[in-house]
C-alpha cells in the first residue's frame, strides 16, 4: 500500500514551529515515499487568555501578549510563505506540495477569513484550539489550560460544541483538523471513558458529514480508531491523514500503520495518490 499524503504539515511560518524547515520537510517526504505534502501554517485571530501559570513558552515561538496578558500568535507572512513554496516546487518537482492554512475559529472571524482567502491556498484545515474562559467571559483559553477549569469529560464536550458550531458555519475548510485535540492534554492516569463520549462525537461526525467537509486523521496522537469507524457509520465520505509535524522528523509520523487501521475501518486510497481517500 502507497502511503497517503501528509495534509498537516507546518514550517518555520507557523508561529510555533521554530523547528520547521519546508525544504527539510520536502526532501523527507521524497525519502519517505509521501505523494505530497500541505503546508497548512496556524491562521490565528483569537487571543488566548493566559493560563494559570502566565504563558511558558518555548525559546522560538512568535506572537504578541496583550495588556491583558492574552496571547496572539504571530500573523502568517503570505507572500513570504507562497515564495517558499514556489522554491520547494522547483527543487521537488516530483512532489506534489500544496499551499494551505490551519485555521483557528475561522467562524468567529468571517471578514478576516475572507481577506487572507484572497491568496488562495490549495487545502484549509479548520481546528479549534480554545474553549471560552470561565473566569474571563467573552474570551478563549486554550484546550491545555481549560483542564484547570473544567472536568476532563467536560472539556471533550465542551470541545465538540465548538467543532459543531465551526462546522455548521460556512467558514471555508475542507477538512476538520485533530477531532481528539483534548485527548492530548488528557490527565495522566484517567481512563477516557469512550462510552460517555461515544453519542457526542457520533453527533459531531453527523454534523461533519451533512457538510460534506472529510475528517482529518491526525496521526501525532494518533486518532482512535473507533473514530473513523463512527466517520464510516455517519456516512463521512473523506479522510485526509495529517502529521502535524512542527520539523521535518515528525513529518508522517505512524503512517504506514495508521494506513493500515484507517483502511481496515473502511475508507481506501483515491486512484489519485495525492487525494484524500474515500469510502471503500
Ligand atoms: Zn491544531
Ligand atoms: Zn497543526
Amino acid at each position: 500500500m502507497s502511503l497517503p499524503a501528509d495534509d498537516h504539515v507546518h514550517s518555520r511560518f507557523s508561529w510555533d514551529a521554530f523547528a520547521g524547515d519546508m525544504e527539510g520537510t520536502c526532501r523527507r517526504a521524497v525519502d519517505l515515499g509521501l505523494p505530497a505534502v500541505s503546508f497548512t501554517e496556524h491562521v490565528d485571530f483569537e487571543a488566548w487568555s493566559a493560563p494559570p501559570g502566565g504563558w511558558r513558552w518555548p525559546e522560538g515561538v512568535r506572537g504578541t501578549i496583550d495588556g491583558h496578558g492574552r496571547f496572539l500568535g504571530a500573523p502568517l507572512e503570505v507572500e513570504a510563505y507562497v515564495a517558499e513554496v514556489a522554491r520547494c516546487r522547483d527543487l521537488f518537482p516530483a512532489l506534489t506540495i500544496r499551499t494551505g492554512i490551519e485555521l483557528d475559529a475561522g467562524h468567529r472571524y468571517p471578514q478576516e477569513v475572507a481577506d487572507l482567502l484572497r491568496t488562495g491556498f490549495d487545502r484549509v484545515v479548520g481546528s479549534v484550539h480554545a474553549l471560552a474562559d470561565l473566569a474571563d467571559p467573552g474570551q478563549f483559553l486554550e484546550v491545555s489550560s481549560a483542564f484547570a477549569q473544567r472536568t476532563a469529560v467536560d472539556v471533550v464536550l465542551a470541545y465538540l460544541e465548538q467543532v459543531r458550531e465551526m462546522v455548521a458555519s460556512d467558514v471555508r475548510f475542507e477538512v476538520l483538523g485533530h477531532v481528539d485535540y483534548p485527548l492530548r492534554h488528557w490527565p495522566a492516569g484517567l481512563e477516557v471513558p469512550w462510552p460517555e463520549l461515544e453519542e457526542p462525537l457520533r453527533h459531531t461526525l453527523s454534523v461533519l458529514a451533512a457538510s460534506g467537509r472529510a475528517l482529518e486523521v491526525n496521526t501525532s496522537l494518533p486518532l482512535d480508531l473507533r473514530i473513523v469507524r463512527w466517520w464510516c457509520e455517519a456516512g463521512g465520505d473523506a479522510v485526509a491523514f495529517g502529521s502535524d509535524a512542527h520539523s521535518p522528523g515528525e513529518l508522517g509520523q505512524r503512517f504506514r500503520e495508521v494506513a493500515r487501521a484507517v483502511e481496515s475501518a473502511g475508507f481506501r486510497p483515491a486512484d489519485d495518490p495525492t487525494a484524500l481517500w474515500g469510502r471503500a
